[in-house]
């Protein structure tokens, strides 16, 4: 082994912190299992027999706990040094039982402007008919966020990279702001999990994840998860979700467990495929904006940089890349109709390279003026990138940017006026 891999692995030995690798595989090694099965059982049953009314302290019912369920959150926990995560049925769901444990009727939260549309439609259309209020801000300005607090904040919800335009907040500063006015910090950490960013260890409260997507990363089952060192806001949320019944599926646990064991080895790949293909964007003639943390030209490059973690020394900035062509929306439409190999869906995070029109699917509940505030333009393009060979991916994109560029001519008009929310 040359000196500079002796180095990299080291890394990998540190004896107080495994690394993420070693992590997903086995959790921390002191609340392993000592014997039973190799792949932990898929315990479907619904309730569990009781030797008597006192003294049992095992699994009662499924919906408050699952041995399936507690082998995955102690796995994911154990990704950030911290107890067992609380998992949900979804990652919307798991936003949901957050918001419950942490804010009441009166409240006030201050949200990153670009988070994912399903998060945007949570807090305007349901949370706010409950009496929670809710600022929209630019959160890659910190200052923007120190001005949205009020006397009744309780928290700062934001997303890095956010979903779809990678844009990236300060988490230690934004942590910093929540905890002088009181409130916790929130992130959701889906695009880049806990394998690539440790919000915790950067000043957050709480990781929230939709584990349907790199986690699971094979598009076969729904999750979400919470993730906290503070044990009155777990014990709240465990609480939250046995009022409310979001608790994952013991199938779906399992499934995603199974996910979770190559989680690193795929975020590595997917991270070194998205660079070669985001600076292949980069220099490709007709692509007017790629919006992706590991180009030099990225303006939150040194910020991405230091917020982002490395494995086997290389720093790596996720699988997912947004752009636009020449042309806009049009151009944009048609790339999407012309691609053969790249998947069109409403994900990321899958093996699979997928791609997404934020727009009209994913953020299609965020008003519009919104979205152009955050530079989610009309005709912007979503990319999640998977495992293939980088060649067949850019093989295909080429194809199809040049369909898109032919049919609009490449003008650089007004960016998809037609477009309206649905
Ligand atoms: N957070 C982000 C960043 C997402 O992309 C998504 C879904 O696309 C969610 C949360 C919601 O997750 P789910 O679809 O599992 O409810």
């Amino acid at each position: 082994m040359s000196a500079s891999n002796n180095e990299r692995y080291q890394q990998s030995y540190t004896p107080s912190r495994p690394a993420s690798s070693t992590l997903a595989l086995h959790g921390p090694v002191e609340s392993r299992r000592e014997t039973g099965p190799l792949v932990p059982p898929i315990v479907q049953s619904t309730t569990y027999i009781q030797p008597a009314l006192d003294g049992y302290a095992g699994p009662t019912y499924s919906r408050v706990d699952n041995p399936t369920v507690a082998e995955l959150e102690r796995i994911l926990g154990g990704l950030e040094s911290a107890p067992p995560s609380v998992t949900f049925g979804s990652g919307l769901a798991a936003e949901t039982a957050l918001f419950l444990a942490t804010l009441k009727a009166g409240d006030h939260a201050v949200v990153g402007e670009a988070v994912y549309g399903g998060t945007t439609r949570l807090f305007q259309q349901l949370l706010s008919e409950l009496g929670v209020d809710a600022t929209f801000v630019d959160s890659t300005d910190a200052q923007a966020v120190r001005a949205a607090i009020k006397a009744n904040t309780k928290l700062v919800f934001v997303e890095s990279p956010a979903n779809p335009t990678l844009s990236i907040t300060d988490i230690r500063a934004v942590s910093e702001i929540a905890h002088e006015a009181g409130a916790l910090c929130a992130v959701d950490n889906t695009f880049l999990t806990p394998v690539l960013q440790k919000p915790l260890d950067l000043g957050a409260d709480i990781s929230v994840y939709s584990t349907t997507k790199h986690i699971e990363g094979h598009s076969a089952a729904l999750g979400g998860a919470v993730t906290s060192r503070n044990e009155r806001l777990n014990e709240k949320l465990r609480w939250v979700r046995k009022c409310t019944g979001g608790i994952i599926a013991p199938f779906n646990a399992w499934l995603t467990l199974q996910g979770l064991k190559t989680l690193p080895l795929r975020l590595e790949r997917q991270s070194q495929n998205a660079q070669v293909v985001a600076e292949w964007l980069s220099e490709t003639e007709g692509v007017e904006r790629v919006c992706y943390p590991g180009l030099n030209g990225f303006t939150q490059r040194t910020l991405a940089d230091a917020q982002h973690e490395t494995i086997r020394g290389e720093r790596l900035h996720g699988g997912v890349i947004a752009f636009e062509l020449a042309g806009g929306l049009e151009a944009g439409k048609e790339l999407l109709r012309s691609l053969e190999l790249c998947r069109l869906v409403e994900h990321v995070g899958s093996v699979e390279t997928l791609v997404t029109h934020p727009a009209t699917m994913t953020h299609a509940d965020v008003p519009r003026a919104q979205r152009k505030r955050f530079g989610l333009t009309d005709g912007l393009v979503r990319l999640s990138v998977g495992l293939e060979d980088p060649s067949d991916i850019i093989a295909d994109l080429a194809k199809a940017i040049e369909a898109g560029l032919a049919v609009s001519g490449a003008v650089n008009g007004p960016v998809g006026e037609e477009v309206v929310n649905v």
